[in-house]
């Protein structure tokens, strides 16, 4: 099995609904974003995905919410943006831009992994 990991990071605001503590008011965070692909199958040039498509995947997700307010942007208007729901997100819209490229048949992602702070992380993965 391979795997390869790509990480980008963004900053944004939140405020956690139905939250009692300091998450409750807004405040913002330098978010980091680790997504890592697997597959057993490598394409005929030696890659599982290129670098450079899985990050240009990661960062077309990132523009929508980088120095936003989370909870103006669809789906968190509705979804807390916790980073465990964050993670499912960029789970989920990573997959999708997966599913339209020549790799949909041989790879997946495995996991998204936020960092909320330095020492704080939430890991999605199917
Ligand atoms: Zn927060």
């Amino acid at each position: 099995m391979f795997e390869i990991t790509v990480e980008e990071s963004f900053a944004a605001g939140h405020a956690l609904r139905g939250y009692r503590g300091k998450c409750e008011n807004v405040h913002g965070h330098n978010y980091k974003v680790e997504v890592t692909l697997e597959g057993e199958q490598l394409d005929e040039t030696g890659l599982l995905v290129d670098f450079v498509e899985l990050k240009r995947w990661l960062r077309n997700v990132i523009e929508r919410l980088d120095h936003r307010m989370l909870n103006e942007i669809p789906p968190f208007d509705r979804v807390n943006p916790t980073a465990e729901n964050m993670a499912r997100y960029f789970y989920e819209e990573i997959s999708r831009a997966l599913q339209e490229s020549a790799g949909r048949d041989r790879v997946r992602v495995a996991r998204v992994r936020i960092w909320e702070t330095d020492t704080t992380t939430a890991t999605y993965r199917p």
